[in-house]
């Protein structure tokens, strides 16, 4: 029992209710510790930790010397100054989060953002209040059968076992909110999560107010139709902001990340309206508060409703908002009065924010060209879509062994601001010391990789080798993404992986969207060509990709790998991982990578982007793409590994890792990319 009268349980258990111990590596690890099979077992939550915590570690002097530390640092951390002068009141929107791999909560990129945009937001101590949804089932686990067809579950989240507190009215009974979709009233509750200082929100419709076949709505991530989709959505934008205003937050910039929270626009403006404001008045009103982000640099990806669909789902929203369904409609089409324009949440998103952005400088260009029909009388270059490229939460991304590493070598505190020079350091570190810390990591994820296949469903056989040179790649197997891109040329890429002197090795993770059978082939197709002779127990699919897989592989690779068909990938962030461990890109210059790449700090796929991006054959590019990444590979990827000076040192490749340890991650951190949200598109002054 310590002096404040809290025991090492006590502050265990005070700080598992609190996210912030999913971005501090000592508290993960004190978890672990705790039972480490069971904490494993429940994809590292630690509640199933505490719950079986074995008394030995408890009473261990030495872990309750580690949990005080870890405390203190908690309570500091909860204690600590706002570290941006008079910021604003910021609400924050977005359909999914990736916060950590016990909470699936998340799909993929966008998801994984959010998390990270919160987390960052609270490091900065802003005032920021972030709502989702509760997705009780998630996105889905993946499994396989035995021909290596994915498979589909879906495990149901219990909130008992989670740090998630259903919001309460004054009274003590659960407060909910109205939210009408088509012409029946649903009420919605809500869940809180706490990110650190950052408060997130999850509307849920799964309870007995609401009629059994409304109940499902809020269930799970990006499945059934666009009769769904729009439901789901009115519940997110409407009942969103109407829980913030029963919680009485009255934010001063509402941020709708995507087009799938928009509606909470037309929900500011019913606000005005209903408080006697016109339509126009109104309309202005919304603008000056709120701020738009899209992703989407495919014109069918952009969510969209038939408008007989639309002026159903919205039939009872209109009658409080006694506004017309062509006059509703008109804020989700480029072209009002035509009657077959479907209902675009990203042109809602663009009428009625008074700033929007893409999320790359590349994916910014192609916002531009994808709306310019709306902004009749500017040029492209004028047209009103920024870039703000994405970042990660680099306390998050960044394994322990690292964390310890920066500590050692440059002291940076990852959660506090610090600036490019501190990094800059980094640079000044001898070739044997970077070259150990890459060794040390690659072996770690070996380690890793050869016990979790033992559990999935998939069968692999690792044979990998902790010294061969590692490639990852993780990402959703959307077909954009090309994950088979490399074995095009079968013979090509047999050869490079059968080399007996110059070993490589392929990690790969990832899911395909349920209704997604070319995504899903690409991964069955990997799975064939892993049990080939050449390939075999050095291709290797990671099953059940997730937040961990994602740490573990982006911290351990040599090499991280992206080829998407340009300009299709918005940003991209899992490259942004790597570059803190020393790893390198080996990417299409799509998404941040053109912003990143210098010549010497990783590797670029492809010709160099030129003037109309995503007009080339598809065909042609893939077939030039590939050459390009052989090419790569063989000449220089490849060489520059394998290339020992007389201590068995790479020493160009090191060059290539002090570049980029260097250079890239304060310049692609959440914590840069939040504070330019904050300057350029937060701050009204901005
Ligand atoms: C980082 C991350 C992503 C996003 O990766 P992209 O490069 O943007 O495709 C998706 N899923 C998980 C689990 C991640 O960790």
């Amino acid at each position: 029992m310590s002096p404040n009268g809290l025991t090492p349980r006590d502050k265990l258990e005070s700080i598992a209710i609190n996210l912030w111990w999913t971005w501090d590596p000592e508290a993960r690890a004190l978890f672990r510790r705790l039972n480490p099979e069971f904490f494993r077992a429940a994809d590292n939550n630690p509640q199933a930790a505490l719950a079986t915590a074995k008394d030995d570690v408890l009473n261990d002097s030495a872990f309750q010397d580690a949990v005080d530390a870890v405390y203190a640092r908690y309570r500091d951390y909860m204690e600590r100054d706002p570290q941006v002068e008079e910021a604003p009141d910021i609400g924050y929107f977005c359909m999914e989060y990736g916060l950590h791999e016990s909470l699936s909560l998340y799909s993929g990129g966008l998801g994984v953002l959010a998390g990270d945009h919160a987390k960052a937001a609270s490091d900065l101590h802003l005032p920021f209040t972030a709502v989702g949804l509760f997705l009780s089932e998630g996105y889905f686990r993946q499994s396989f059968d035995a021909n290596g067809w994915q498979e589909a579950t879906h495990p149901v989240l219990d909130s008992a076992k989670h740090p998630l507190s259903l919001v309460l009215a004054p009274g003590g009974d659960p407060l909910t909110v109205p939210v009408h979709v088509g012409t029946r009233t649903l009420q919605v509750r809500a869940w809180k999560l706490a990110l650190g200082h950052t408060d997130l929100y999850l509307l849920d419709t799964d309870f007995d107010a609401n009629p059994e076949e409304y109940r499902p709505l809020t269930r799970r991530l990006y499945q059934g139709g666009d009769h769904e989709r729009i439901r789901q959505e009115l519940v997110l934008g409407i009942g969103g902001l109407r829980l913030l205003r029963a919680l009485d937050v009255e934010p001063d910039v509402y941020h709708a990340n995507e087009g799938h929270c928009a509606f909470l626009m037309l929900e500011l403006m019913r606000e005005r309206l209903d408080a006697g404001l016109d339509q126009a008045a109104a309309e202005q009103w919304v603008r000056d508060r709120c701020v738009f982000t899209t992703h989407t640099p495919v014109m069918a990806g952009h969510d969209h409703f038939h408008p007989d669909l639309f002026s159903e789902a919205i039939a009872g929203f209109r009658d409080q908002i006694h506004l017309s369904t062509h006059d509703l409609l008109s804020y989700g089409r480029v072209h009002p009065d035509d009657p077959d324009e479907t209902f675009t949440m990203t042109v809602l998103g663009l009428k009625l924010s008074r700033a929007a952005n893409g999320v790359s400088e590349l994916n910014g260009h192609v916002a531009r060209q994808q709306w310019q029909d709306l902004y009749p009388d500017r040029s492209l270059d004028e047209v009103p879509i920024d870039s703000i490229t994405n970042g990660v939460h680099l306390p998050t991304w960044t394994a322990g062994p690292a964390r310890d590493f920066l500590d050692t070598h440059i002291q940076v505190d990852l959660t506090e601001r610090q600036d490019a020079d501190d990094w800059a350091r980094l640079a000044d570190l001898s070739d044997e010391v970077l070259w150990r810390y890459r060794s040390q990591l690659r072996t770690r994820l070996v380690t890793y990789v050869e016990a979790k296949v033992q559990a999935q469903s998939l069968p692999m056989h690792p044979a990998l080798d902790p010294d061969a040179l590692t490639i990852g790649f993780a990402r959703r197997f959307a077909t954009y993404k090309r994950a088979p891109l490399i074995f095009r040329d079968r013979e090509r890429a047999r050869a490079l992986f059968a080399d007996p002197e110059r070993p490589i090795q392929l990690l790969y993770a990832g899911k395909a969207h349920p209704d997604d059978d070319a995504g899903k082939r690409f991964i069955q197709r990997i799975y064939e060509i892993s049990r080939e002779p050449g390939f075999e127990g050095k291709v290797i699919f990671l099953e059940g990709y997730d937040m961990e897989i994602g740490r573990m592989l982006t911290s351990g690779c040599d090499i991280w790998l992206n080829n998407p068909r340009r300009p299709l990938e918005a940003s991209g962030t899992s490259g942004q991982k790597v570059a803190a461990h020393g790893g390198l890109n080996l990417s299409v210059l799509d998404g941040w990578w053109p912003e990143g790449y210098t010549g010497n700090n990783g590797w670029a796929i492809g010709p160099e982007p030129t003037g109309d991006y995503g007009t080339a054959d598809p065909e042609v590019q893939d077939e030039q793409d590939a050459a390009s990444l052989y090419t790569q590979l063989e000449e220089s990827v490849i060489p520059t590994f394998y290339d020992r000076n007389a201590d068995g040192l790479p020493e160009d490749w090191i060059d290539r890792m002090r570049a980029a340890m260097a250079e890239l991650p304060p310049a692609f951190s959440a914590k840069r990319m939040v504070l330019d949200y904050v300057n350029e598109m937060y701050r009204t002054d901005g």
